[in-house]
């Protein structure tokens, strides 16, 4: 057994601010919000920035 720190170690960033998200790593991808295929992990901002005009 491996000890793992789970306070902070474990969010997802946004792939373009860095920012930490609200999803751990063991979300599921479709169960998240601000998802990109292909670019990975958005934060809000950055998602309505991207795909909202
Ligand atoms: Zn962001």
């Amino acid at each position: 057994m491996t000890k793992t720190d789970k306070q902070n170690c474990c969010m997802e960033k946004c792939v373009i601010c860095g920012k930490e998200t609200e999803y751990s790593y063991d979300v599921p991808i479709n169960e998240r919000k601000y998802y990109s295929e292909g670019a990975g992990q958005l934060c809000e901002k950055c998602y309505i920035k991207l795909y909202v005009k």
